[in-house]
């Protein structure tokens, strides 16, 4: 050997990659020991065994072309192939070859492979940590969205509860002026005539009832809130209840210069439930059809006993409901917006009502159609008629 071969000898020796050349047939001719040592092996082992022994056969293909350029092109190559070790260990190796000539004829293969398993396992484990990264980040939005959800929801209801305050402390604040401003005029001028004390008087105490209605819709509110309502049930007849809502509202229905209509049964009906509260059903949505209803306009109620359930349909040709509200109508302050000809309220009517008919286990539906009218309709499941003497 001479001192050049020797000193390249060492040089192979102190390389950290593999370097080899293989014979005209692929089996190994030369391997540094660092190089065999990367795949478990000493350079003895590899000696004389076919090259593609050690592939892992993920790289067969690679390797079948990467090996037809390097002998076709007798250019340096580069390709990156799989091997395994002596240990069943995956070694990646990016290989540069050349093909070896002897008077124009291949003799063989001469090739530097550098091991980049570390950096290919880290490049698949960043991979895979930018992949969980995109999902985490996905994840996260997802949750923010959701957030944000929440919060429009509550920023709503703040919304609709502020509206609420205003509407109702204005709502007070009308019958309250009117109730001081009558009772002082009262109270300073003694000889004011009797028919005049009478009207002065009666406005007060239509005034205080409007109040004392606020109030007491304040009051169902915090109930409903609570989930405090509870029915004080008894047998009763529900055809009088309904017959006495319609006469206590007759006086407004004639004052609004509306005409009613009523189709009601002569015979008692008998319901088992809360007579009270069905009464401030009734009352609930009397007292709509009339503040939705321009004068001139007309209020039908009837009802009918059905096979089990008790029916009141409650219709009148007001100012109607738009389609994209009636889901909403009987949400906790949703008042539709009408600009121009806002028709004052709290937005709790409904809400009140609705709970009421759900307590009795009964069903209320509305139809409306703008400009033409509404028609709400409840079924309540009828009661067991009392044996009275
Ligand atoms: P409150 O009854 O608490 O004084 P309100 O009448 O505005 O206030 P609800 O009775 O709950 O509230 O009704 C909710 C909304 O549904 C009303 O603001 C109104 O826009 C609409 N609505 C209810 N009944 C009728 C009806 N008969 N015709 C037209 N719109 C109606
Ligand atoms: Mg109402």
């Amino acid at each position: 050997m001479s001192k050049g071969d020797e000193k390249f000898n060492l040089l192979l020796e102190a390389s950290d990659d593999l370097i080899f050349i293989l014979d005209n047939k692929g089996c190994f001719r030369q391997v540094n020991s660092n190089g065999a040592a990367l795949l478990d092996y000493s350079p003895k082992d590899l000696f004389g065994r076919h090259f593609w022994e050690f592939v892992d056969p993920k790289s067969d293909a690679v390797i079948a072309q990467s090996f037809h350029e390097i002998l076709n092109s007798g250019e340096l190559t580069t390709f990156e192939v799989t091997m395994t070790s002596k240990f069943g260990r995956e070694v990646i190796f990016q290989m540069t070859a050349k093909a070896l000539k002897e008077k124009n004829k291949i003799t063989g293969l001469l090739a530097v492979g550098k091991d980049i398993t570390k950096i290919r396992y880290e490049a698949e484990r960043a991979k895979d940590l930018s992949v969980k990264l995109v999902e985490a980040k996905r994840l996260i939005s997802i949750e923010r969205n959701r957030a944000n959800q929440r919060s429009t929801i509550l920023e709503e209801l703040a919304r609709l509860k502020n509206e609420f305050v205003s509407n109702i402390s204005h709502e007070m604040r009308t019958p309250l002026a009117s109730i001081i401003g009558f009772s002082e005029t009262l109270v300073s001028d003694p000889e004011m005539p009797r028919d005049m004390q009478l009207e002065f008087n009666n406005i007060i105490l239509k005034e205080s009832k409007r109040l004392a209605n606020l109030i007491n819709n304040v009051l169902d509110l915090n109930k409903i809130e609570g989930g405090e309502i509870q029915l004080n049930r008894s047998n009763f007849n529900i055809v009088k209840i309904l017959n006495e809502v319609i006469e206590r509202n007759k006086p407004l229905i004639k004052e609004k210069g509306l005409t009613l209509v009523c189709d009601i049964p002569v015979e008692e009906i008998f319901i088992n439930g809360d007579e009270e509260k069905l009464s401030q059903v009734f009352e609930g949505l009397i007292s709509n059809a009339i503040k939705f209803t321009d004068t001139g306009g007309r209020i039908a109620i009837s009802a009918q006993s059905l096979y089990k359930e008790f029916e009141i349909i409650i219709s009148d040709t007001g100012v109607g409901i738009p389609e994209k509200d009636l889901p909403n109508i009987f949400q906790k302050f949703y008042r539709v917006s009408r600009p121009g000809t806002e028709i004052p309220g709290t937005g709790l009517g409904l809400v009140f009502v609705k709970q009421i008919v759900d307590l009795h286990k009964g069903l209320i539906t509305v139809n409306s159609d703008i400009n033409m009218g509404t028609s709400f309709v409840i079924k309540l499941p009828k009661g067991i008629k009392l044996v009275t003497k």
